[in-house]
């Protein structure tokens, strides 16, 4: 099984140069492969595979000497990459579709990215060395596993940070499961209690957070209006301010991102790591409660199907069955002990708290019950 592993690069400014421009140039010979191909095949000549390039490109770096900076893997993968998209085109034409050329890839619209040696690159507990870059940061330790090589290395840019992701071949990590069923009931109020008892609460109203919402919110009102003044007639502009403003945003848009999702992170590997035989959760009608304008907000931030992703590919490593319980499964509205559902008028409402159990008198946190009929799904 290959896992792949990204992680946030830490290059100092002379790094982040190289970078950029490795990525330029990826995207240059990505181009020009494409214009290569797309000039044969209208002049009706055969077909370059990517491994009869490379001596195309050796003519091509000898008029562009600049090429020799970058990493010369990084240059084959582009044109690979190219071939392969003149590949899925030249298939579709075969099957009668008509297709435009593969797209190029414009300097604006394009993620700078580029694919690094996988021979050369080599990792250590908080670095890893890139060739023609040098030995760069990573901003988590001992998270990829140190192996002697990576598959399909890509460095990518998101507008702010650069990312190195790499694909580790990893044994079958098969534990010993216990026979416990864990059901989780998630929710608004607490993202999830567990059946279990443990609960994990909802990390977007914690007062680190509010603070950065609060912030955030305020900068964006202060972008918006920034625009306001600037505009002219109908045009609006970017002025450095606008600009360093933006980029503020974006600072901490990623930093609220990462929390949440470092939270349900730890919570889906605690679950897993409790090595239960069977995790049930139920199916949520996601997109139905997003209708609800009072809940659509709370329940976005909440992650549900990123939690549902995390839980389905963790509790496939570890050998885990995962149950998704029916979404009209009465789940708050019966009874954990005797198995009474409370129908009608005696339903529960979502104020409710406390469940009771008007038959044999239980009584018990509502999203505990809950939880609990889950795991007895
Ligand atoms: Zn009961």
């Amino acid at each position: 099984m290959i896992k792949s592993y990204k992680v946030r690069l830490e290059p100092n400014k002379q790094q982040e140069k190289q970078m950029f421009f490795q990525a330029g140039c990826a995207r240059h010979i990505y181009n020009w492969t494409l214009a290569f191909q797309k000039e044969r095949y209208e002049k009706g000549e055969k077909f370059i595979s990517a491994m009869g390039m490379s001596k195309y490109l050796t003519a091509y770096k000898k008029e562009n000497e600049w090429l020799r900076d970058c990493d010369s893997i990084t240059l084959v993968s582009a044109y690979t990459d190219a071939c392969t998209a003149f590949k899925n085109f030249f298939r579709e034409v075969k099957k009668g579709n008509v297709k435009s050329y593969p797209r190029f890839k414009s300097k604006n619209k394009t993620t700078p990215a580029f694919a690094p040696n996988y021979q050369a690159i080599k990792i250590s507990e908080n670095q890893v060395k890139l060739p023609k870059i040098g030995i760069v940061k990573l901003s988590r330790k001992n998270y990829i596993p140190i192996v002697k090589k990576y598959s399909n290395p890509r460095v990518t840019y998101d507008g702010l940070h650069w990312y190195i992701s790499v694909g580790v071949e990893q044994e079958d990590y098969k534990p010993e499961l216990n026979p416990t069923v864990l059901g989780v009931d998630l929710g608004v109020k607490d993202l999830a209690i567990v059946s279990d008892g443990t609960v994990y609460k909802n990390i977007n109203k914690t007062a680190e957070m509010k603070k950065l919402e609060k912030k955030l919110k305020r900068l964006q009102r202060q972008v918006s209006k920034k625009y306001d003044m600037n505009k002219d007639g109908k045009v609006y502009h970017k002025t450095n301010n606008i600009i360093k403003l933006e980029k503020q945003i974006l600072k901490l848009q990623h930093r609220i991102r990462d929390i949440r999702n470092n939270y349900r992170h730890t919570m889906t590997h605690q679950l897993v790591e409790k090595k239960p035989h069977k995790i049930v959760i139920e199916d949520l009608n996601v997109k139905g409660m997003m209708k609800n304008k009072h809940l659509s907000d709370a329940i976005g931030k909440q992650g549900f199907y990123e939690i549902q992703r995390q839980l389905q590919y963790k509790t496939q490593e570890y050998g885990i069955e995962l149950v998704m319980a029916d979404r009209w499964y009465p789940s708050s509205q019966t009874c954990s002990k005797c198995g009474h559902t409370r129908t009608g008028k005696d339903r529960l409402k979502l104020k409710d708290r406390t469940f009771t159990c008007p038959e044999c008198g239980h009584t018990m946190d509502r999203d505990l019950n809950a939880a609990i009929n889950l795991s007895q799904y």
